[in-house]
């Protein structure tokens, strides 16, 4: 049995597509976790639901839905969505603890580690944090912007071993199940290629914000962290524990054999790609091979408006996405050092002749598995 679960609860699932909390479905899913709390897991819930809880406590207000009355909505709902969690783990003598986080909660090394202090903290201590995007205060410049994404950083806060995102599908199919009868469920996914991709892109679902498109962006950073996923339907009977428990529900996407270090985990979690860097055949086939830094001189196309110390996209010349990395100069001084060698580098800029990504903060994604690092 898994022993650290972070379970994903999206609106559908707590509302049952309705446009209330669906409380009979939420003490369902409690009586699970305190089944498997009993018996030793940790468990950890990402819950949405707030802005459609607190549509339902102020009743339907007639709203133009600008993001001050979101977070208003947010605001009321997130108290209201806590004060049902906690009476209904209250029955099981379960203790609950609230964390609110957003993006830059997690972006800062020093700020990542200080949540994982106090996630870590609540686990030792037997309580179950739930967790939601701090939608009252979050704009969308420092917003994650789904639970999908904001789970998988949990996963990757709390070092889990298994992610379940629980929806309204009973998980990922080879065509959208709604208009193709023909459509399969796929019960396992080793490969998060284009062909996935361009599957789960045109899905959305319900009330949340999180299609499938969202799901397989957290899926494949909750496994290169080193964690199982399940995405399965939260109306499946005695669902969460019979996936803790390694029964075969929904879509499962198996951890990478060669899990990322924990720092490069986070980065890979916790920042957004600011730009991309398009590197010539013979150096992606180098990098892969010798895991080294990114030199200028590889690089033949620079895009994006980033800085220093952002997050970038590396790219093939085919538009294939290599890997992900923190590049040390800003857009405009890759623009001018691009295609140089190391000895150009000084007399263009007048100073460095560093690497555009050093390898410590380079994490290659190759989907090759013997590759994965
Ligand atoms: N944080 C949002 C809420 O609580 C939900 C976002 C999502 O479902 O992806 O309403």
């Amino acid at each position: 049995m898994y022993k650290r679960i972070v379970i994903k609860l999206g609106t559908s699932v707590l509302t049952n597509g309705s446009k209330h909390l669906y409380r009979q479905g939420m003490i369902e899913l409690v009586r699970q976790c305190s089944k498997l709390h009993k018996e030793g897991c940790e468990l950890i819930l990402c819950s949405s639901g707030a802005i459609a809880a607190g549509r339902e406590t102020l009743e339907f207000p007639a709203l133009e839905e600008t993001v001050a009355e979101r977070q208003m909505l947010a605001a009321v709902g997130q108290s209201r969505l806590m004060y049902t969690w906690e009476t209904l783990f209250d029955i099981y003598d379960i203790h609950v603890g609230q964390m609110l986080l957003t993006r830059a909660d997690v972006q800062d090394r020093q700020r990542f580690l200080n949540a994982q202090d106090a996630l870590l903290e609540l686990l030792k201590h037997r309580i179950v944090p739930v967790i939601n995007e701090n939608d009252a205060v979050a704009t969308s410049e420092i917003k994650v912007g789904d639970n999908d994404n904001l789970s998988s950083l949990v996963t990757v806060l709390s070092e889990a071993e298994l992610l379940v995102l629980l929806t309204d599908q009973p998980g990922l199919f080879t065509a959208d199940p709604r208009i193709d009868p023909e459509a399969q469920l796929i019960p396992e996914v080793r490969t998060i290629d284009a062909t996935l991709r361009e599957l789960a892109g045109g899905s959305v679902s319900g009330l949340g914000i999180g299609g499938m498109a969202t799901k397989l962006q957290a899926a494949d950073i909750a496994r290169r962290a080193g964690a199982d996923v399940v995405i399965a339907s939260g109306s499946v009977q005695d669902v969460i524990t019979r996936i803790a428990l390694g029964e075969a529900v929904g879509t499962r996407f198996p951890a990478i054999q060669n899990p990322l270090e924990q720092r490069k985990r986070w980065i890979f979690a916790s920042s957004t790609p600011e730009g991309v860097l398009t590197v010539n055949n013979d150096s992606a086939s180098r990098l892969r091979e010798d895991e080294n830094s990114l030199l200028p001189e590889s690089v033949i196309g620079v895009n994006g408006n980033f800085h220093r110390g952002d997050s970038v996209i590396i790219r093939t010349e085919e538009g294939d996405e290599i890997a992900r990395g923190i590049v040390r100069y800003d857009r405009s001084e890759m623009d001018r050092i691009k295609g140089r060698t190391s000895a150009q580098i000084d007399d263009i800029l007048g100073y460095g002749s560093g690497p555009a990504v050093h390898q410590n903060d380079l994490i290659l994604l190759f989907e090759d598995e013997q590759s994965w690092k």
